[in-house]
């Protein structure tokens, strides 16, 4: 008979041996000048598709090539921050591999940018001294992608041996180095599983206060690949069973959390989605990549979503954006029921 294999011990002790976590929220908001909460004026500037991970759900797979020339990225840069925006958020790719990463940065805090963000999968901080460079640079706050609650998971998500083991070692080099960290986790059928127990090694071990859980997009690879697509009926007992547990140990939620979801699948959270509602679309928010001038963010959602005929008797209907259009080919609209009253929530996060 066929022996069932033993899946991998994961030894959460010996990967946070020497993990560093002095950061919190409040301190950065007053060291680096934060505006007030919530309606921080953000822009992105997408560098390229150029990435040093391979993950299998990459979304910006195939879209832009190499890097955005560098007096081009320059000039977006100059361009966001003469538009008021405080915020700037540098992406991919990866964005820790672009050659002009460090003079972009550094820019950007001359500029006057309170907040200048990554987002990365946190390959590159393990090295020594590459966190204290850029925080050196002016870099405040990282959002690191770590896609499972074990090495087993994220390496095999991004394609990278040991990118588990790395992506902790940078995050715990990010605090050294006095820069914010959060994680983001991409969801789809291979971790959605493991939401209770990604909460627990990072939000209850590690003690990051700032998570971000996005239902897979339906764009670049992942939109390709049925065996990583899932239902959001699926999902949401795991995620139920996170938020029950964040709820019950008081966390406090830095910002909205959860990516990619809409009201009535969730009411009592509806407060902590992120892509949704009038304060989401007022702030301007803005993308720039490749030749193009930068667009609002929500012009992104506006594309890719569509309202059903029955979000008509919806409270939501307003300011919701409604749902992925290739997900209601594949899925249908049965998940998705009309909200007739605003609920209760659940959670109140403390800064956006
Ligand atoms: S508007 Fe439609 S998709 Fe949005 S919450 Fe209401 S029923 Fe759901």
């Amino acid at each position: 008979m066929a022996q069932k294999r033993k899946a991998a011990s994961f030894d959460k002790e010996a990967y946070l041996a020497g993990y560093h976590r002095r950061l919190d929220l409040y301190d950065v908001v007053r060291r680096d000048g934060w505006p007030p909460a919530p309606m921080v004026r953000s822009a992105e500037i997408i560098l390229g598709d150029t990435c040093n991970a391979r993950c299998v759900f990459c979304c910006a797979h195939k879209k832009m090539g190499d890097w955005l020339p560098e007096a081009r990225a320059f000039g977006l840069l100059e361009d966001a921050r003469r538009r008021g925006n405080e915020l700037i958020v540098f992406s991919g790719g990866e964005p820790t591999v672009c050659p002009y990463i460090v003079p972009l940065v550094a820019r950007a805090r001359e500029l006057g940018f309170s907040i200048i963000e990554f987002m990365s999968n946190g390959l590159k901080f393990a090295e020594p001294g590459f966190a204290g460079k850029l925080a050196a640079a002016g870099l405040t706050m990282v959002k690191v992608s770590v896609h499972g609650a074990d090495p087993a998971t994220h390496d095999r998500l991004t394609g990278v041996r040991g990118a588990f083991a790395k992506a902790l070692r940078g995050i715990s080099e990010l605090n050294k180095a006095g820069v914010y960290t959060s994680t983001n986790l991409a969801i789809n059928r291979l971790n959605y599983r493991q939401l209770p127990l990604y909460a627990d090694l990072f939000v209850g071990r590690m003690g990051l206060t700032g998570f971000c859980f996005y239902f897979g997009f339906y764009s670049g690879k992942f939109s390709e690949d049925g065996n990583l697509q899932v239902p959001y009926s699926a999902v949401l007992p795991s995620l139920k069973l996170t938020l029950e547990y964040l709820r019950v140990r008081k966390t406090r939620i830095d910002w909205k959390f959860l990516g990619n979801f809409v009201p009535c699948l969730l009411p009592s959270c509806a407060g902590v989605m992120i892509d949704w509602g009038a304060d989401y679309k007022n702030r301007n928010n803005s993308v720039s990549a490749g030749g193009g001038d930068s667009r609002p963010v929500s012009s992104i959602y506006d594309d890719r979503k569509t309202r059903l005929p029955k979000c008509r008797g919806c409270v939501y209907s307003g300011v919701c954006y409604g749902v992925d259009r290739l997900y209601l080919e594949k899925y249908g609209d049965g998940e998705f029921e009309p909200v007739k009253k605003e609920r209760k929530q659940v959670f109140r996060p403390v800064y956006w």
